[in-house]
């Protein structure tokens, strides 16, 4: 198994990361929410961005 932040070899310390700098890279991911789009697939990240286009914007002022 390899780290699923950098690809490096896991470390049982750590799993399944090989670093605590990758579990905190990891925990920050989650936090942020940026696994809600998967990074390494341009075409879901293409129609994430279409589907935050398409949604109206509930602050935007009526004219
Ligand atoms: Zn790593």
């Amino acid at each position: 198994m390899s780290c699923p932040i950098c690809g490096k070899p896991t470390q049982p310390r750590y799993r399944p990361f090989c670093s605590r700098r990758c579990a905190d890279l990891d925990l920050g991911k989650w936090l942020t929410g940026s696994y809600a789009i998967p990074a390494e697939d341009p075409e879901a990240l293409e129609e994430a961005a279409e589907e935050l286009a398409r949604q109206p914007r509930p602050d935007e002022p009526r004219h």
